[in-house]
């Protein structure tokens, strides 16, 4: 049988058993969470959902907005066990599609109760399916917990959510709360489209700050915290987060919620990682991001990036990403919008908020220049990357030169740039790429809603500002295979990449709290530096590098480097006395138990790059990093 055909068949025999909101009343569907046993990493639910007789579908979201990927976690959902009227009502997955779930709902039934349990792993990588609970603090994307009934809209279909949390613990999240007592917190009705859209944050050492109290709507940073000192945000962040607030209202000219919270998590058993959602974002950082220097500035311009998909990518966002419900899949194509225009945007507001310097910014770009110059280039154009990223998101690290991957983000930084550069040159620096987030993203005011657009809009707001063939300038760079990146942005923002032997700060900082060493643009290799098993391995290779000619690979681990044992100090060393001679760097490394020499040709010394003014060019890249709002703002 058709699959699709067979989907749609189950879809409208579903529709049959499940009432929907509109058709009757008291259709809402009850859920209740139970995180007090999240320290030992397990969610308990209790899901009431109104029913009648005959067939009915239960699915489990498995396309997660923000996520670009069918990766809802269908293997940590167990515990699934159903009753009505106090019998046990069996369930059968489909054969096909691992999240649903086929009842048949008995005469005489008119409520189906669900309890299942939600496992959160305990390492590893992943977004809101990697691990999302510690003994101090907690994260519930709803999605992790949510059962619903296809055939129907998630719009359309009404939640009302309750939640227990550990003795002590405090939260935040955009949800409004309607009841709470020692016990329990009771959240108004909302459709499961916000629901979803509505994690909360919680944890035991917990603060929320107002940011910039006289702005409208209110917007709060909210932290949770594995220690106590951890919450120790200088003054000066928050008045940075404040000018975030500004300057993006500011930019967009409009702001489309009702109310903002940046849900931050400091814990380093979360894998490091922004979600956005249309009120809040669920960002996921170190525990000492905002007490050390180095921690700070590896993750100075994620607040940002989420906070700007409130406007590109939830409020606006293409419209294969708009789907009516988690089973349909989505369309990643215009991933290179969304996602790249973002970190664009995301990038320059950091900047513009005082985050981060405008060295730092210039370093950051230099390094994603750098790394853009590689082999995988050849055979795949951008575009490929962003409609591949359901599956490149999770792919291997290893040889990702070759493969590439989700280059859609860092390419997209410098092909708004190059665009928010034309613009500023046509029009005499009368516009900018500023003109357009106004048009495309700002005014009036709303609530939260979605207009999906398609590239046809994208290029006529351009046209709106700067009349030119932006077709063409996207055909270029996103649809054709370039085998080198494009630097127009930078290069006629009066800017040149160029590579010298002093280190990349931005570099130096990731090497630092990624325990790695990154000789990408000198052997060619990156190593890893964290004490035990792991020191020496190699977690990339890129191809075409005197490493790889060497014959080394990704998954190799270096024992020795000219006769000593390896250390990232013996390897620089190397580095330095190979400059100018003719005798290649010694490299003895363990292949899964076979030790085999290898000899790097490699005589170019230390190799870093970074960006150089170029004085007969005016200066249009600091522009773009000009604030819009005065610095001296109040808090
Ligand atoms: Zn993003």
């Amino acid at each position: 049988m058709n699959r699709g055909r067979r989907t749609l068949f189950l879809l409208l025999l579903a529709a049959l058993a499940f009432i929907p909101p509109a058709k009757a009343q008291n259709a809402t569907i009850r859920l209740s969470a139970d995180l007090r046993e999240a320290p030992r990493r397990i969610f308990h639910a209790h899901l009431e959902l109104p029913v009648k007789a005959g067939p009915l579908t239960l699915l489990y979201p498995k396309w997660i907005p923000g996520e670009h990927a069918p990766d809802g976690p269908i293997a940590d959902l167990v515990g699934l066990k159903l009753t009505a009227n106090g019998k046990t009502i069996p369930w059968r997955r489909d054969d096909v599609d691992m999240f649903m779930f086929h009842v048949d709902i008995p005469s005489g039934t008119n409520a189906l109760e669900a309890t299942y349990d939600y496992l959160s792993p305990a390492g590893g990588e992943g977004f809101s399916a990697g691990p999302t609970a510690d003994q101090m603090l907690a994260v519930l994307e709803w999605n992790l917990l949510v059962l619903y009934p296809s055939g129907a809209p998630t719009d359309s279909l009404t939640y009302q959510a309750s939640l227990r949390l550990p003795q002590g613990w405090k939260f935040a999240t955009s949800l409004t709360v309607e009841k709470q007592d020692t016990d329990e917190i009771s959240f108004a009705p909302v459709s499961l489209t916000t629901l979803v859209d509505s994690p909360v944050l919680t944890g035991q050492n917990f603060r929320s700050i107002a940011l910039a109290p006289d702005v409208k709507p209110p917007h709060h940073l909210n932290i949770a915290a594995d220690s106590v000192a951890a919450l120790a945000i200088s003054d000066e962040q928050i008045a940075a987060y404040s000018r975030l607030v500004r300057e993006a209202g500011a930019l967009f000219g409009g702001r489309h919620y009702d109310h903002y919270d940046f849900l931050v998590s400091l814990t380093n058993y979360f894998y490091p990682n922004g979600l956005e959602h249309h009120q809040s974002s669920d960002d996921r950082v170190a525990e000492r991001t905002f007490i050390n220097s180095d921690q700070e500035e590896a993750s100075n311009s994620l607040l940002s990036h989420e906070f700007t998909h409130s406007w590109n990518g939830k409020y606006r966002r293409p419209a294969g990403l708009a789907t009516p419900d988690f089973e349909q899949p989505m369309k990643d194509d215009l991933l290179w919008i969304y996602e790249g225009l973002t970190q664009y945007i995301g990038e320059f507001l950091a900047a513009r908020s005082g985050l981060r310097t405008e060295e730092d910014y210039r370093e950051a770009l230099a390094r994603v220049a750098a790394y853009l110059d590689y082999p995988g280039r050849s055979w795949r154009s951008l575009e490929d990357t962003a409609v591949a990223a359901q599956f490149l998101y999770d792919a291997s690290h290893n040889w990702s030169a070759w493969r590439r991957s989700v280059d859609f983000y860092d390419e997209g930084w410098l092909i708004w740039l190059d665009a928010d550069i034309l613009i500023r040159q046509q029009s005499h620096g009368q516009k900018s790429l500023d003109d357009f987030c106004r048009r495309f993203y700002g005014s009036p005011d709303s609530s939260p809603k979605v207009v999906a657009y398609s590239l046809d809009d994208v290029i006529a707001a351009l046209n709106a500002i700067v009349p030119y063939d932006w077709r063409g300038f996207f055909n270029a760079r996103v649809y054709e295979i370039n085998p080198h990146p494009p630097l127009g942005g930078i290069e006629h923002g009066g800017w040149q990449l160029t590579y010298n032997e002093e280190e990349n700060s931005v570099m130096r900082v990731r090497e630092t709290v990624e325990d790695t060493l990154d000789l990408s643009f000198s052997v060619g290799m990156q190593v890893q530096t964290a004490s035990g098993e792991e020191n020496g391995r190699l977690a990339d290779v890129i191809p075409g590098t005197p490493a790889a000619d060497a014959g080394l690979a990704p998954g190799m681990r270096l024992i020795s480097v000219n006769g000593r044992g390896f250390t990232p100090g013996a390897l620089h060393e190397a580095i330095a006395e190979a400059k100018g001679a003719n005798k290649p760097i010694v490299i003895t490394a363990d292949n899964g138990g076979f030790v085999l020499t290898y000899n790097v040709q490699y005589h170019g010394g230390e190799r870093y790059p970074h960006l150089a003014r170029n004085t007969s060019q005016p200066d249009l890249l600091s522009d773009t990093l000009r604030p819009l709002t005065p610095r001296g703002a109040a808090k």
